[in-house]
C-alpha cells in the first residue's frame, strides 16, 4: 500500500502510475488524481475546452437575455402608445358626440 500525495488515500502500488524518476518508481499521486491533474493542466493550457464553451455559451445566453429586455421594453413602449392612442381615440369620440349634440 501507499499512500497518494494529493488525495491522502490509501491505494495499492497498482493504482500508481510508473515513474522512473522517483525512489519507490510510482509517481506520487495516484491514478484518479494524475487524471484530475492532466485535465486541470488540459483546461489551463487548451482555450477550446469544456470551460470556455461554457462560458461562451453563458456569454451568448447574457446577450440574448440582454436583447429580450430591449425587446420587452419595447413592447411595454407600444402597449402604453397604444393604451395612449385609444384614449386619444376616445377622447376624439367624445369630441366628436358632444359636437353633433350641439349641432341637435
Ligand atoms: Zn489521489
Amino acid at each position: 500500500m501507499k499512500s497518494c500525495s494529493r488525495c491522502g488515500k490509501q491505494k495499492k502500488e497498482s493504482a500508481f502510475y510508473k515513474n522512473a524518476r522517483t525512489k519507490s518508481g510510482l509517481r506520487s499521486e495516484c491514478m484518479e488524481c494524475t487524471k484530475e491533474l492532466a485535465r486541470l493542466y488540459r483546461i489551463k493550457t487548451r482555450p477550446d475546452t469544456r470551460d470556455s464553451i461554457e462560458n461562451e455559451f453563458l456569454r451568448e445566453f447574457a446577450e440574448i437575455a440582454s436583447l429580450c429586455e430591449k425587446l420587452l421594453v419595447l413592447v411595454k413602449k407600444a402597449e402604453r402608445d397604444f393604451k395612449t392612442a385609444k384614449l386619444h381615440q376616445s377622447e376624439k369620440e367624445l369630441e366628436l358626440q358632444s359636437a353633433s349634440v350641439n349641432l341637435q
